[in-house]
C-alpha cells in the first residue's frame, strides 16, 4: 500500500467524529491487507510503531523535526519554527512548506512499508550520533513525501497523530473489515485483544484463522494481560449483598499494579496498570520473584507498595511514585523506598493457564507456587460472610497500611476477566480526606528488634497513650519511620533504664514487642490519620467494644519530650476527641481513577 493512501484515509478520518464513519473508513482502510502490512497499518493508527507494551520510543524532539522540515523544504530553519508557532503545529507546516516543491517522481512515491521501515530506524538510532542519523532518516522521508503524507508523517514522529482512532474502533473495524460485523464476532476479536494487547497479531490471525481461530491466542510470557477491574459500592453490605452473601476480601495495597512475567529461565518482565514496562525501575522485584515462584514459567499480579522493612510498615504511596518513571540513580531510589509486592492473582502457573478457572482455584494455585520473599509476599485474604466479620476485617485493612479492601467473587464465573471492569471485583475505601493537624506524644512501652539496616538494634517502637481514669498506658501505633541514624542509637541508651522482662501491668496492648518498656520516655509523632483497630487498645470501647485506635503512618518528628513525664503524654480521651474532630471533617470519597 501506498502511503499516501494512508495519509488520505487519515484526513478523512481527521475530519470525522462518527464512530461509524470512522468505523467504515478504517474497515476499507484494511481490507485489503494481510499480514505484516495490516499489522503496521493498525499500529501506525495508533500513532505507534509496535503495540503499547513494547514501549518503542521515537525521541524525536521538536527542534529535531523542524530542522528535518528545513531540509526537507529548502526554507530556512528559523522561518519553518516561526511558521509552526503561528500555525500550532508543524505538522500543518510542513504540509504547507512542502506543497510548493514539485512532486516527487512517482517511481519514488512512499510505501507504507517504507515509512514503517523508517521509522523503525529513527526509533533504533542511539548513541552520539543518534541525532544527525534520525535527521537523515526523517529527512529523506519527508523529501518523498507529498504534502499530506508530510504532515501526518511530521505529527507522527512528534506523538501528535490524533486522528482520533481509539482500540475500541479499530476492534470495530476489524469485525467489519474481517467477520460477520456481529456482537459475537466483535466480543471474540475484543476478548483476543484483552489477553494479547496486540491489536497486529489479532488482525493477522483473524485474518489467517478467522473468528473462531483467535482462540488459539493464549497467554504468553512477556506479553501482557490487560488487567481485569473493579467496580465499586457504596458499603460493605452492599458489597456482600452483591456477591451473594460471601466473598474473599483482601486488603486494597495503595500502590503500582504489577503484573509480573516470570519466564522458567531469564529475567521477569513487569508492566504496569497500563501495559508499561516497569522492569528496569525494580531491580529488587526482578530477583526476588524467580525465588518466590516455586513454578515457572508464571505470571501473576500484584500491588506494588512501598515499605519499610525494619518494620514491616506499608508506607504512604507517594513515596513508590518517586520511582515511577525513574531512570537515573536506580540504586539509591532503592535504598531509600524499599518496595514490597503483594500478589493477589496467577494467570499463569507452570504452562497451566489458570486464567478461566474460577478465583478460589486461582489463590489456592497463587499459595502453593508462592515462597513468599522479603519483597515478594502474599496479599491478606479473608473470606467472609457477614457485615460485621467484613468491617472487622476493613479496620484491620486500614490499620495495617491499606487504602480499604477488594471483595472477590468466589462464584462460577469468577474467572480472571482481561480488560474488564465488573462485579466480580468491587472496591471498597474507607472514607478519609484530612491528615491530622496534631501531633501526639507517646509513651514508649516496647521495642521491635530491628532488620536490615536495624539488625541488632531496635526497629520499631510500640507507643501509648495515658487514661489517667484508669490508670493505664494503651498502644496506639509501632512507629518505625521518622528516626535519622543519630536517633536510633540514643534511642535505646535513653530507654534502657525502663528496660523490663515482662509487659508491665499498666500497659494495655494487642502486640507483644521484643522489648517491654516501663512507661518512661515521651516522644512526638504525626500520622495520616485515626482509625479503629483491633490491634492497639487506645480508648478501647469508645466507639465500637474491643476495639481502639491506631495511627496510621506513625512518624516520629524528631523530638523526645524530655519536658514530659509518662502520665502527661496524649491522654486517650484526646485521643477520641481528634478521631471526632477527624470523621466531622471527612469528605464522601472522590472519584480519583488510578
Ligand atoms: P482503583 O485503582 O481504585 O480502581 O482500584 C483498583 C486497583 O486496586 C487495582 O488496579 C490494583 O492496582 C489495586 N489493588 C490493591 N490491592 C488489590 C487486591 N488485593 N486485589 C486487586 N487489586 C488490588
Amino acid at each position: 500500500m501506498r502511503f499516501a493512501e494512508l495519509a488520505d484515509a487519515y484526513g478523512r478520518l481527521e475530519a470525522t467524529s462518527k464512530r461509524l464513519e470512522m468505523r467504515q473508513i478504517l474497515a476499507d482502510l484494511i481490507r485489503p491487507l494481510r499480514g505484516e502490512e495490516l499489522a503496521h497499518v493498525l499500529y501506525l493508527s495508533q500513532g505507534q510503531l509496535l503495540p503499547e507494551y513494547e514501549g518503542v520510543e521515537l525521541g524525536v524532539a521538536g527542534s529535531l523535526a523542524v530542522r528535518a522540515v528545513a531540509q526537507a523544504s529548502g526554507v530556512a530553519e528559523a522561518t519553518v519554527a516561526t511558521h509552526a508557532k503561528r500555525a500550532g503545529d508543524l505538522g500543518t507546516t510542513a504540509e504547507e512548506l512542502l506543497g510548493p516543491r514539485s512532486a516527487p517522481a512517482a517511481s519514488a512515491a512512499l510505501s507504507v512499508r517504507d515509512v514503517y521501515d523508517g521509522l523503525r530506524e529513527i526509533a533504533a538510532a542511539k548513541g552520539e550520533a543518534s541525532q544527525a542519523e534520525k535527521i537523515r532518516v526523517l529527512t529523506g522521508l519527508l523529501e518523498r513525501a507529498g504534502p499530506q503524507e508530510a504532515k501526518f508523517l511530521v505529527r507522527f514522529v512528534l506523538g501528535t497523530l490524533r486522528v482520533g482512532v481509539r482500540e475500541m474502533t479499530i476492534l470495530d473495524a476489524l469485525a467489519t473489515a474481517f467477520a460477520d460485523g456481529s456482537k459475537d464476532a466483535r466480543s471474540k476479536i475484543e476478548a483476543a485483544f484483552n489477553v494479547s494487547s496486540d491489536l497486529g497479531l489479532v488482525a493477522r490471525t483473524l485474518v489467517d484463522h478467522g473468528v473462531e481461530g483467535l482462540a488459539r491466542i493464549g497467554l504468553e510470557v512477556g506479553r501482557p494481560i490487560r488487567p481485569m477491574l473493579a467496580e465499586r459500592e457504596p458499603s460493605l453490605e452492599a458489597v456482600l449483598k452483591r456477591m451473594g452473601g460471601e466473598a474473599a476480601l483482601e486488603y486494597k495495597y495503595d500502590g503500582l499494579r504489577i503484573q509480573a512475567h516470570v519466564p522458567a529461565h531469564g529475567a521477569p518482565e513487569l508492566f504496569s496498570r497500563r501495559l508499561e514496562n516497569m522492569s528496569a525501575q525494580f531491580p529488587e522485584l526482578i530477583a526476588d520473584l524467580p525465588k518466590a515462584l516455586a513454578v515457572k514459567p508464571a505470571i501473576v499480579e500484584g500491588e506494588c507498595v512501598p515499605i519499610d522493612l525494619d518494620t514491616d510498615e506499608i508506607q504512604p504511596f507517594q513515596e513508590v511514585s518517586r520511582r515511577r518513571g525513574r531512570k537515573h540513580d536506580l540504586d539509591k531510589a532503592q535504598a531509600e523506598i524499599p518496595v514490597a509486592l503483594f500478589l493477589f492473582d496467577v494467570l499463569l502457573a507452570g504452562h497451566e493457564d489458570v486464567s478461566a478457572e474460577d478465583f478460589p482455584a486461582r489463590r489456592r494455585r497463587l499459595e502453593q507456587i508462592l515462597r513468599p520473599t522479603e519483597r515478594v509476599r502474599l496479599a491478606q485474604q479473608r473470606i467472609v460472610r457477614t457485615v460485621d466479620e467484613a468491617t472487622a476485617f476493613l479496620e484491620e485493612a486500614v490499620s495495617g497500611g491499606a487504602e480499604g479492601v477488594m471483595a472477590k467473587s468466589l462464584g462460577p464465573g469468577s474467572r480472571y476477566r482481561a480488560g474488564a471492569r465488573g462485579y466480580w471485583w468491587i472496591k471498597y475505601k474507607r472514607d478519609y480526606t484530612t491528615g491530622l493537624t496534631d501531633s501526639i506524644d507517646g509513651v514508649v512501652v516496647g521495642g521491635f528488634a530491628g532488620r536490615g539496616r536495624r539488625a541488632g538494634r531496635f526497629g520499631a517502637y510500640l507507643l501509648a497513650v495515658y487514661d489517667p481514669k484508669r490508670d493505664k498506658f494503651e498502644s496506639f501505633c509501632k512507629v518505625g519511620s521518622g528516626f535519622d541514624d543519630e536517633q536510633l542509637r540514643e534511642m535505646p541508651r535513653r530507654l534502657k533504664p525502663f528496660e523490663v522482662d515482662a509487659a508491665p501491668p499498666s500497659v494495655e496492648t494487642g502486640l507483644t514487642p521484643d522489648q517491654w518498656f516501663r512507661p518512661g520516655l515521651v516522644i512526638e509523632v504525626r500520622g495520616a490519620e485515626l482509625t479503629l483497630s483491633p490491634i492497639h487498645r487506645a480508648a478501647a470501647g469508645a466507639i465500637r467494644p474491643g476495639v481502639g485506635f491506631a495511627l496510621r503512618f506513625p512518624r516520629f518528628t524528631g523530638r523526645i519530650r524530655d519536658d514530659k513525664g509518662a502520665t502527661d503524654a496524649t491522654t486517650s480521651k484526646e485521643l477520641l476527641e481528634m478521631y471526632r474532630g477527624q470523621v466531622r471533617r471527612e469528605a464522601p470519597e472522590g472519584e480519583g481513577e488510578a
